[in-house]
């Protein structure tokens, strides 16, 4: 038999991490730590564990198997709070799972699943907000944006002084405007859709991709699945301004090398210089 090392994909973008797993019906985690996030939570590796924010796209076991462990083993560990975002339409489900998990464990883990719905933000942390949008999978599905909110002073008010600004402020003037700086986007899984009519995902810093397949005659299986092949990029990356693409989801059936050269072949330069692979090669090969 042979053994195959477990290892999470490690990609730097700016001051941010992301570390994670993705390989088609098998798993699926992308950690990022600053943001105090992980995107699906897989098998609930080791390093998801101290994460509070679970940002679940849909059901299917290679993204959601984690959960119940997520919850009893921080349990176990002593860290409280952590949340669970997902689809309004499967938190019942979730808690009819950890309701039998309780009866096999023969306690019950704390737990919280919050139910979100397309626009719906939550609050990270201050000034920290997870987005929750519609995608095209089989069953309930959601994709997530992290965006960080600040509010500026707006230009017709730079020049006053504090004091002057309290009082306009006292008097009810809105003196500051809101900006959204969307950080991180994932798509979960998904069928073809235009998803950069969305600001926060065409203009976040890192944009998560699946693209599950890129054999030719693989077209009709990812429109089956509702997922992307590899011809559906142009398409749904056409308008993104995102500085880093970084594709996930992956068959083990890939061959990285070949899937680069389609990609250049399918893909305008400008685009394709910001693609990343989230998995190296040596991690997705099949035996
Ligand atoms: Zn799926």
């Amino acid at each position: 038999m042979k053994v195959r090392p477990y290892q999470l994909s490690q990609i730097k973008v700016d001051g941010l991490t992301l570390l994670g797993y993705s390989v088609a019906g098998e798993e699926s985690v992308v950690i990022v730590p600053e943001l105090d996030v992980v995107f699906d939570i897989g098998k609930c590796p080791r390093e998801a564990l101290r994460i509070n924010h679970v940002l679940l796209s849909h059901g299917h076991m290679d993204h959601a198997a984690g959960v119940a462990y997520y919850f009893s083993q921080r349990d176990f560990q002593g860290i409280a709070n952590g949340v669970v975002l997902v689809s309004k339409a499967l938190v019942t489900p979730l808690e009819r799972l950890m309701e039998a998990v309780a009866g096999v464990e023969g306690h019950p883990s704390p737990h919280k699943f919050v139910g979100m719905g397309h626009g719906d933000d939550y609050e990270i942390r201050r000034g920290l907000v997870a987005r929750a949008f519609s995608t095209h999978h089989l069953g309930s599905s959601l994709g997530f944006a992290v965006i960080e909110v600040r509010h500026k002073l707006r230009q017709e008010f730079a020049g006053r002084t504090g004091p002057e600004l309290v009082a306009l402020k006292a008097r009810g003037v809105e003196i500051t405007r809101r900006v959204e700086l969307p950080l991180v986007a994932y798509l979960g899984d998904t069928a073809k859709a235009n998803y950069s009519e969305l600001p926060y995902v065409r203009e976040a810093k890192v944009l998560l991709v699946e693209c599950t397949f890129f054999d030719a005659d693989h077209l009709s299986r990812a429109r089956a699945g509702r997922h992307l092949h590899v011809t559906d990029l142009p398409a749904v990356l056409e308008g993104t301004k995102n500085e880093r693409i970084v594709l996930t989801h992956v068959t083990r059936r890939t061959h990285l090398p070949e899937a680069r050269r389609l990609l250049k072949q399918v893909l305008p330069a400008e685009v394709r210089d910001r693609v990343t692979f989230l998995m190296s090669w040596k991690h997705v090969q099949e035996d």
